[in-house]
């Protein structure tokens, strides 16, 4: 089933044009990425469908409900982590499950849970300074998982680590996906990482952005 529908949606910036009439869907549990340039318009689509930037026109729904702003049902993964410095790392993955929506029964479990499936045990007492990239990297996963989003979404995560560690992190977070059966949405300008991850690739287009192409991969993960 349909789990993200995009539908014709449209944003400007003053003077540019970042998504011209995007529309495409993502059914549950598919891994998607998106790929396409720099600026042409990945950022402003993934923040769109977090509900963290409202769209001139068009709409957008997960699980069948309309985005109409940031919620709990989407987990959201940053390039550059922005993890809570002042934050342990056990800090950090809790700080979703603090909110007041939300009801978890055992959030210190959870949060072990959480620390141990992106392989950081033994660092729950760690501040983001202490961590190699990566293993920010990590953090910033579990955190966004910590809610149990419907849809996970990731703009470039990897961007920031060397390409040994993102080969790592490449098969942990397939690993990951396999467990927890998520839906994703990950953003990237490397055709080649898309490639490497992806059920289905999203091709845009820039000036304005647009989707150019989809195209499904049947490659076996390893
Ligand atoms: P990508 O993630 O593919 O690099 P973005 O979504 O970041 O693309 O940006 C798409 C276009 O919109 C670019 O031309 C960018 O310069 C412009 N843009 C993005 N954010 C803003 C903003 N806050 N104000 C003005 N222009 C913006
Ligand atoms: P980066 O390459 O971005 O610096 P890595 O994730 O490759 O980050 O980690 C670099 C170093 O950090 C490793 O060599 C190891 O010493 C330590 N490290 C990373 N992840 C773990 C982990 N899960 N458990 C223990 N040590 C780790």
């Amino acid at each position: 089933s349909e789990k993200i529908t995009v539908q014709n949606v449209s944003r400007s910036y003053e003077s540019t044009q970042a998504l011209a009439d995007v529309s495409f869907s993502v059914a549950e549990g598919e891994f998607c990425c998106v790929v396409g340039p720099s600026g042409c318009g990945k950022t402003t689509l993934l923040r769109a469908i977090a509900g963290l930037d409202d769209p001139d026109d068009g709409s957008i729904l997960v699980g069948g409900d309309p985005v109409t702003g940031p919620g709990l049902n989407r987990g959201m993964v940053f390039q550059e982590y922005a993890l809570f410095p002042w934050r342990t790392v056990r800090g950090n993955v809790r700080f979703g499950l603090d909110r007041p929506a939300c009801d978890c029964p055992d959030c210190e479990a959870r949060v072990r849970e959480l620390i141990g499936l992106v392989g950081l045990d033994g660092f729950g007492d760690a501040y983001p300074k202490e961590l190699s990239g990566g293993m920010k990297q990590r953090v910033g996963i579990a955190r966004a998982l910590a809610v149990d989003p419907e849809i996970l979404l990731m703009d470039e995560p990897f961007g920031s680590v060397d390409a040994w560690t993102r080969d790592r992190l490449h098969s942990e977070l397939l690993d990951i996906w396999t467990q927890t059966g998520q839906t994703i949405v990950f953003v990237t300008h490397d055709i080649d990482e898309a490639v490497m991850l992806a059920d289905r690739v999203v091709v845009m287009d820039a000036n304005p952005g647009t989707v150019q192409s989809t195209v499904s991969i049947d490659l076996e993960h390893p």
